[in-house]
């Protein structure tokens, strides 16, 4: 919506558009303007209006392409960290299961001890047993 700066009348759409370029400046910048041409329905004056502008810039063709080098290397860096990270995931996966099984079998090993070691105790109760020294107790 656009106001006639002659009548003041509000004006929804352009009759055209254009665009306009600008000049270019020293760095290789310009703008790209759209213009729109419109017409007021009560006093018929015709006047411009500024809708956008978007700033170029010129660049060597050879940069450009420089640029999509870079940007290709940057993008297949990109994919091979992606992978090693999974990779590195995944074995720090394999680690946490090394370091359970070491500590199950840690487990294992100070059963295994416990269990040599009642088997001891049962042996020598039975020892005992056969010897007499618990046969009182057992009877009564
Ligand atoms: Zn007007």
């Amino acid at each position: 919506m656009v106001t006639c700066p002659t009548c003041g009348t509000r004006i929804n759409s352009p009759v055209k558009t254009s665009s306009v370029l600008g000049d270019i400046r020293k760095d290789g910048s310009f703008s790209e303007s759209t213009v729109g041409i419109y017409e007021c329905g009560k006093c018929s004056s015709k006047f411009p209006h500024v809708l956008g502008r978007l700033k170029l810039e010129i660049i060597k063709s050879k940069e450009l392409q420089k640029l999509h080098q870079d940007l290709d290397m940057a993008v297949s860096l990109n994919e091979k960290l992606t992978a090693d990270n999974e990779k590195l995931s995944t074995e720090s996966d394999d680690v946490k299961r090394q370091v359970e099984l070491t500590a199950l079998e840690g487990k294992v090993a100070s059963l295994n001890s416990e269990v040599i070691s009642l088997r001891k105790g049962m042996s020598i109760a039975e020892d005992e047993i056969d010897h007499g020294i618990y046969s009182r107790t057992l009877v009564s």
